[in-house]
């Protein structure tokens, strides 16, 4: 008998963002994905680690740029943008590890009106697992940094410190490459556990804010 597994061809699918095309074979999926690679002009290296396996890619936000609020990263154009880097990254890292953070310059006035104090923190979202091996969302991405980052922007502010948002000074993009063997832990794996007692006799439900645990 003559399966329709036996005559199959497999499908090398390119799952970069937009793409979708289909490949004969793994070389030409992977000459194919050269055409994803693409050097940013507005982000640049700001730093690097273990041959660019691990990098934050800045752009600098000045006053003159008119930046209001936080939507500036989630525009089309910035969206975009950062698309163009993430399908360039996973092209050469195969799986990554993708995080945003925002650091923004907050003055408290003195009773003059003048700048009595200033300071810089650095606001940080989660990472984002993305392989090329499934499907990712840039804008889903994006949208939900933002919002991670909007509400540790207000937590700060509602402390009642007096900070006052004066004007946004970077924005930085972190990217990691990951093994597939990785380390780290996700309670979404670790929540079926949770519910068999009996389980729990053997089990280390080890949690971890890091990928560190195989080191
Ligand atoms: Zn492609």
């Amino acid at each position: 008998m003559n399966s329709k597994h036996r005559t199959a061809q497999p499908i090398y699918r390119c799952f970069i963002e937009g793409c979708n095309q289909r490949l004969p074979n793994s070389d030409s999926l992977r000459s194919h994905q050269q055409q994803h690679r693409y050097t940013s002009n507005t982000y640049h290296v700001a730093h690097q680690a273990f041959n660019h396996t691990s990098l934050v890619l800045r752009k600098y936000l000045h006053e003159e740029d008119g930046i209001q609020g936080f939507d500036f990263i989630t525009s089309p154009d910035g969206i975009q943008e950062v698309g163009k880097i993430i399908n360039s990254e996973v092209v050469q890292k195969n799986a990554i590890t993708f995080s945003i953070s925002l650091a923004i310059n907050f003055v408290t006035y003195d009773i003059d009106g003048g700048i009595s104090k200033q300071i810089t923190p650095c606001f940080s979202s989660k990472p984002s697992y993305i392989n090329n091996v499934s499907r990712y969302n840039t804008k889903q991405i994006l949208l939900s940094s933002v919002l991670e980052i909007t509400k540790r922007n207000d937590d700060f502010i509602d402390k009642g410190s007096g900070w006052t948002l004066q004007s946004f000074k970077w924005l930085d993009l972190h990217i990691t490459q990951v093994n597939d063997l990785r380390g780290g832990c996700s309670d979404r794996m670790i929540d079926p556990f949770k519910n068999i007692p009996l389980y729990k006799a053997g089990l280390l439900n080890i949690s971890n804010d890091d990928n560190m645990c195989l080191l």
